[in-house]
């Protein structure tokens, strides 16, 4: 079994070289993670530059490791076309910092995983929830056993799965539950400041809202204390729209039409 290690947080991150610690005597795992960190980065492909992936001499334990100096996205897309070519999991972190609702749209470690499940390999992408987490144990164990499942052919593509513990001892961890995304947003993310020049502004993380109801990530994670599965899929079509969506056509029509009449 090959597996492809990336994060968001940086090749030097405590999080990824623990989940490699724990996969690497089930399998052979590759690195190829970012030079340095890009949370919240996405998605995001690097088009218009070229992209260096450099292979680190005093790789940790052994680990083939390349620290590219592109996007977790890019780490993937080089990987698996380039670098490694085919492997049987992709493992996105563990993250620093809980990856929940609507983080998964920003979220550097889901943009990652989405490269392999678009690929049609088993992608994980794994966070602890503490911006400063340090417990990276449990997780790794968690995502060790994730892996013997798709080894053993019980998880098989199409597979994306997000992965979030709470940021606890493990006796503390009250079980596991299989979610759906929650609605959070944040608010206040904007400050504002002057640099002598001019003035500038600065998006961070602001003070997060959200609503907790039963069955989702933030529930699991908040509420029960329980480590949280979402599964993930890419269709962002939203399918309850879809119907009230049906006389949209024909008030736009006249646009198109008055569009087409007009003289070339
Ligand atoms: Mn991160």
């Amino acid at each position: 079994m090959k597996i492809l290690v990336t994060n968001d947080d940086g090749v030097y991150s405590p999080g990824l070289w623990a989940a490699v610690e724990a996969l690497r005597d089930i399998a052979e795992v590759v690195v190829v993670a970012p030079d340095r960190e890009l949370s919240g980065v996405g998605g995001s492909v690097t088009l218009h530059s070229p992209v260096r992936a450099m292979e680190v001499e005093a790789s940790k334990n052994g680990t083939v490791t390349y620290a590219v100096e592109g996007t977790p996205a890019d780490c993937v897309i080089l990987a698996m076309e380039k670098l490694v070519g085919k492997v049987d999991l992709l493992v996105s972190g563990i993250n620093k910092g809980a990856n929940v609702g609507a983080d998964v749209l920003i979220s550097g470690t889901v943009g990652a995983a989405l490269q392999g499940y678009a690929r049609d390999v088993p992608s994980v992408a794994i966070s602890v929830a503490a911006l400063k987490a340090t417990r990276f144990d449990t997780a790794a164990q968690l995502l060790r056993g994730v892996a013997e499942q798709v080894q053993q052919g019980s998880l098989v593509p199409p597979l994306l799965l997000n992965i979030n513990l709470p940021d606890v001892p493990p006796e503390e961890i009250n079980g596991i539950e299989v979610t759906r995304l929650a609605q959070r947003s944040f608010i206040g993310t904007v400050s504002e400041g002057d640099d002598g020049r001019r003035p500038y502004y600065w998006i961070a993380r602001g003070k997060p809202k959200w609503r907790v109801r039963k069955g989702t990530d933030i529930w699991a994670l908040r509420r029960r204390r329980c480590v949280s599965i979402t599964p993930l899929h890419a269709d962002m079509t939203a399918v309850r729209v879809l119907s009230s969506l049906k006389g949209l056509p024909a008030q736009l029509l006249p646009a198109l039409r008055a569009e087409q009449a007009k003289e070339p």
